[in-house]
């Protein structure tokens, strides 16, 4: 797709505005009655930058162990990258596909006059908010089925290793990247190596998009892999509503995972499952329990001590907050969590409210109307103060949570 088209798309067409009817009766309408991100330059005027609510957020912070571990890599494919994006993602007859994708491209802010895959990275490159913050890049493979088929037409897009590895490579001090291989794939085992060599810090998994059951025993070869090379799997848990696979949601349920858990695999659930409801296999019983108390029944339990984590991106969209303020209320979890923030979507203004985040007493007044102000510049540095700041009767995250570092750096070398 040319960028001619793509700014086609973010103009009004019928279909959108017949979406956004349906958004204004929702909980989704904006605050201020802005959807868009006006995109200002990532640079903040001073008086933003030396305000007390930004510079109180670095308190007690490192900034060289801040890794945020959530930030998906995309693009249209008008470069060399091997993107690839399903074509009914650039299809008004597909509305939902079409306004998420509409969205995402441009809470993303990608800068002109390039191509739109290398104007997504270079706008990421310059919202570094901090000496020595780095991002860690999640590459996205395509679905496959079990005979280890790949399935172009269920694969929502495809971000290829390589090109998280090439980005890692261009900018080593600013971009990680975390591999995402299929397990059902045959030569899932050749890619992974292939990954770890490239310096790939994790594995990421959406199973519910790309059709994986983490508790198949097709798995079992993978696991056995990622535990050998001691490497991470970020796995989506919940309900997935960002990216449209067609798979079933039964594929976030978190109980699932016991199958890597007991095989020794270090597992990062993705905004700590905090959306939809699964049955809970532990029990047999058809009942619905909601997919964030499967997870924490996970973090709960001794023998998954040290290998099952959660990461809070994400979670203080308006569908999730119910979730945050139980997070928050419970010291006893934040040991197995880990700060990340699931870039581009903090810049998608409409499913973050501040005034819902205030009206429910986890952030002030004075917060809202920085934090408006600093969305517009910088997404990432805007998820990061709202995470610091956050509280539910005085409770915050400790600043251990931030210092995600140690957690990514474990990864066994090649010899
Ligand atoms: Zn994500």
């Amino acid at each position: 797709m040319q960028r001619r088209n793509f700014i086609g798309l973010l103009g009004l067409s019928g279909a959108s505005v017949y979406g956004f009817n349906v958004l204004k009766k929702s909980e989704y309408w904006p605050d201020d009655n802005t959807f868009f991100n006006p995109c200002l330059n990532s640079q903040l005027p001073p008086i933003l930058a030396n305000h007390n609510v930004v510079r109180s957020a670095f308190a007690d912070i490192d900034t060289t162990q801040i890794w945020d571990g959530h930030i998906h890599l995309i693009g249209i494919g008008d470069s060399a990258s091997g993107i690839w994006v399903n074509p009914n993602s650039f299809n008004p007859f597909y509305l939902k596909k079409y306004v998420q994708f509409r969205f995402f491209l441009n809470a993303s802010c990608p800068s002109p006059n390039m191509a739109i895959d290398e104007g997504f990275v270079n706008r990421l490159a310059s919202l570094t908010w901090g000496t020595g913050v780095r991002f860690l890049l999640l590459a996205f493979d395509h679905s496959y089925n079990e005979k280890g088929e790949r399935l172009l037409k269920q694969t929502p897009f495809y971000t290829p290793n390589d090109y998280a590895a090439s980005i890692h490579r261009q900018y080593p001090h600013q971009f990680e990247w975390l591999a995402s291989i299929h397990p059902y794939r045959k030569d899932c085992i050749e890619v992974l190596e292939k990954a770890v060599a490239n310096q790939a810090r994790g594995v990421k998994w959406l199973p519910p998009a790309m059709g994986i059951d983490p508790s198949s025993p097709l798995c079992d070869r993978f696991y056995k892999a990622l535990v050998y090379w001691d490497i991470p799997l970020l796995c989506h848990g919940g309900d997935e509503q960002a990216i449209d696979g067609s798979h079933h949601q039964k594929l976030g349920n978190p109980l699932l995972l016991r199958r890597a858990l007991d095989q020794g695999v270090k597992v990062v659930v993705a905004h700590c499952a905090s959306l939809g409801q699964n049955r809970d296999l532990d029990k047999g019983t058809a009942t619905l329990v909601s997919n964030f108390d499967l997870f924490t029944r996970l973090l709960d339990e001794s023998a998954y001590k040290g290998q099952i984590f959660g990461d809070i991106s994400a979670m203080t969209q308006i569908k999730r907050v119910k979730y945050l303020k139980k997070l928050l209320a419970h010291p006893d979890w934040h040991s197995q969590l880990l700060y990340a923030s699931d870039y581009p979507l903090p810049a998608v203004i409409p499913i973050t409210s501040l005034k819902l985040l205030h009206e429910q007493q986890l952030i002030t007044a004075e917060q809202v109307n920085i934090l408006s102000q600093l969305r517009q510049h910088n997404a990432l540095l805007f998820d990061f103060v709202l995470a610091r700041h956050i509280q539910v009767e005085g409770q915050h995250f400790p600043t251990s949570i931030f210092h995600t570092r140690p957690f990514w750096t474990g990864v066994k070398q090649l010899v």
